[in-house]
């Protein structure tokens, strides 16, 4: 159930509207956004009574929510949700472009992959430390000193960090590098991981799962939501068909309706989507022309010598004639780049 409060109620009415919730012995939940208070009730519906809570002082409207996902959904705030990283609006009309190696392999593939990105307008660095690898003989990430390195090289060309987080047992370590904590793809269903980011403070970039619906994407959202941390970036990254010429196949439909469904952002990952480095720009644009609020794409100076994803990666050049495609698509649908 959903409490819309009305605009402007004050702070002892919202106070006042939460106490009559948990007197019934329910769990409510409320999302401050810049225009009103919504208030969301989790647990058995039955134990209140509507009527009682529509004739609370500051109460505007009380609705049942028929998704099964509550805090995710534009019925509950209808106001996009904007997370703020290292000056770029995430979620806003601005679009956020991340850009990197799939992994990071050392300092110098790291450095030549940041200066060329932020002299090209990226302001989010991305790069994998701990691999999530389909077979056990593949290179792992460099762990700890991949942190590092990525760290560093962010810092000195005034980038922020976005890389994955696989383990539980790492997210001090993670969150002390990174400023967006990536959950990749395989863990999109992995729930305790889920519940216990909901409990960090760091925005969080949600992958879909290889083969997860919309609806069980916008539920590991909600489950990140309802743990405490309402940061939830959404990311498309291709589903997997019967398709073999590409890795994955674009889920193009999940961007504008993921946006109808969810306040939350929404990105696209045309390197996972394709995994060829030759479609990489057009599946990026057209993830912008179709309403997504940045991107997120693999880039590598030599992706010949990758250890990791080099056939989905652009090179530096590739990158910088996106970037200019970026601004006249982003023109058209009337976003900006920061
Ligand atoms: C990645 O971003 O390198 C990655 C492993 O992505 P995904 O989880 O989408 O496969
Ligand atoms: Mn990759």
């Amino acid at each position: 159930m959903i409490i819309v409060m009305k605009r402007g109620a004050q702070k002892s009415i919202i106070d006042h509207v939460l106490q009559e919730i948990t007197k019934s012995g329910l769990d409510p939940i409320p999302l401050h956004g810049t225009e009103r208070t919504v208030i969301a009730v989790i647990g058995d519906e039955r134990l209140l009574d509507i009527h009682h809570l529509r004739s609370l002082p500051g109460v505007n409207d009380v609705m049942r929510v028929l998704q099964p996902y509550k805090l995710a959904s534009r019925d509950t705030k209808y106001e996009n949700t904007v997370i703020e990283v290292n000056g770029v609006k995430i979620g806003s009309s601005e679009l956020a472009i991340m850009a990197g190696p799939c992994a990071v392999e050392n300092e110098d593939q790291v450095e030549a992959t940041a200066r060329a990105v932020a002299q090209y307008g990226c302001k989010i660095l991305r790069g994998g430390a701990f691999k999530p690898r389909t077979g056990p003989y593949s290179f792992e990430g460099l762990g700890v000193s991949g942190l590092k390195i990525l760290r560093a090289a962010a810092d000195r060309h005034g980038l922020a960090v976005v890389t994955e987080l696989m383990d539980i047992r790492q997210i001090d370590l993670v969150s002390k590098y990174a400023d967006i904590i990536q959950i990749g793809a395989r863990n999109m269903q992995n729930y305790d991981l889920l519940n216990a980011i909901g409990e960090t403070k760091k925005p969080i970039l949600l992958k879909r799962g290889l083969s997860a619906t919309i609806t069980e994407l916008l539920l590991s959202a909600e489950r990140i939501i309802l743990h405490g941390n309402q940061q939830v970036i959404l990311c498309e990254r291709g589903i997997r068909t019967f398709e073999t010429e590409t890795r994955n196949t674009f889920g193009v439909n999940s961007i504008p309706l993921l946006k109808e469904l969810t306040h939350l952002p929404v990105i696209a990952d045309p390197s996972h989507a394709t995994g060829r480095r030759s479609i990489v720009p057009a599946v990026a644009l057209a993830g912008i022309a179709a309403g997504a609020d940045g991107l997120i794409i693999e880039v590598h100076p030599k992706p010949d010598t990758a250890l990791c994803d080099g056939d989905q990666s652009i090179t530096p050049d590739m990158f910088k004639k996106l970037m200019k495609q970026i601004k006249m698509v982003a023109k058209a649908v009337k976003r900006t780049l920061p």
